[in-house]
Parts: structure tokens; sequence; C-alpha cells
């Protein structure tokens, strides 16, 4: 287990423009504010999507699940860590599609989208170092044992 105790945070909240590339613009958004730790949630609506899961058989993600047209946003959930120095995005997401009779929801780990609309918020943790970095047991890069951030004095 990685675990880690977190004592300082900020709470970052903003709304994306139509068109915005959404993991663009929350990068942007997380270089432009320091946040090396945190989760991030939304809501709002996408144009277009990818989606896919791990493939445990092949030690891979499957190829994406692409949606065209408005698709609303139910539940944007993620979280921003580093990998290879650099931050790095880590989002899953709910979308659905509603007409007459039927109502489908679609999910999985976001590659990427356009935003129609959205809304967010980041929850930092800035006194934590989360490190990626190759899981042998799960073929990942996951969150490493890599310290606490020290206490500016
Ligand atoms: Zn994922």
């Amino acid at each position: 287990m990685v675990v880690f105790e977190s004592n300082k945070g900020r709470r970052i909240i903003g709304r994306l423009e139509r068109g915005d590339n959404l993991l663009e613009s929350l990068l942007t958004t997380c270089e432009k504010f320091d946040v090396k730790a945190g989760f991030i949630r939304g809501l709002g609506a996408f144009e277009t999507a990818e989606l896919t899961e791990y493939d445990i058989e092949k030690g891979d993600y499957r190829p994406p699940f692409r949606l065209e047209g408005l698709h609303e946003l139910l539940m944007l959930n993620g979280n921003v860590s580093f990998k290879e120095g650099r931050p790095f995005l880590h989002l899953h997401a709910l979308l659905s599609s509603v007409k007459p009779g039927a109502c489908t929801v679609y999910g999985g780990h976001l590659l990427s989208a356009t935003v129609f609309a959205c809304e967010f918020e980041i929850v930092t943790s800035d006194d934590v170092e989360l490190v990626r970095k190759a899981d042998t047991a799960t073929g990942l890069s996951l969150w490493q044992e890599s310290g606490k951030l020290k206490a500016k004095s």
C-alpha cells in the first residue's frame, strides 16, 4: 500500500470554454497554479470523447471508443500527479445520451474530449508528491512511495 496524509491544500474552481481540449486545458491549469498532486472533478457536456479501459490479458489499454456529438458529462473524476517529471492526468468520465424512450450511459478511462461546457474543481494536496512509475504487479504506471514534501519554514 502507498498512502500519504496531506495537511495543506487549495481549491481551484473554473469553467472551460466550448471547443477546448479538455486534457490540454486542465494540464495548463495545473501548471498555472503549480498543482503537483490533487483530485479533479467536473460536469457539463462534451462534443467528442474517447474512452477506453485496461485489458489485463494484453497488458495495455483497449483501442479507444469514440463518441461523436453532444453528450452530457455526468461525472468527470480524476487526479493529477507526476510521471516522468511532468504533470500527468488520470481521468475517468461518465457520459450520457438521452433520447425519447432511451437513456444510454458511457463510461471509462478518458483519453480525450472536446468541451461543450465544463465546470470543474481541482482540490490540491500541496504537501505530498505523487509520482507514477511502472508497477510490475499490474503493468500500469502507479503512484510509488516517493515521500511527503517538506514543509516550508
Ligand atoms: Zn483509468
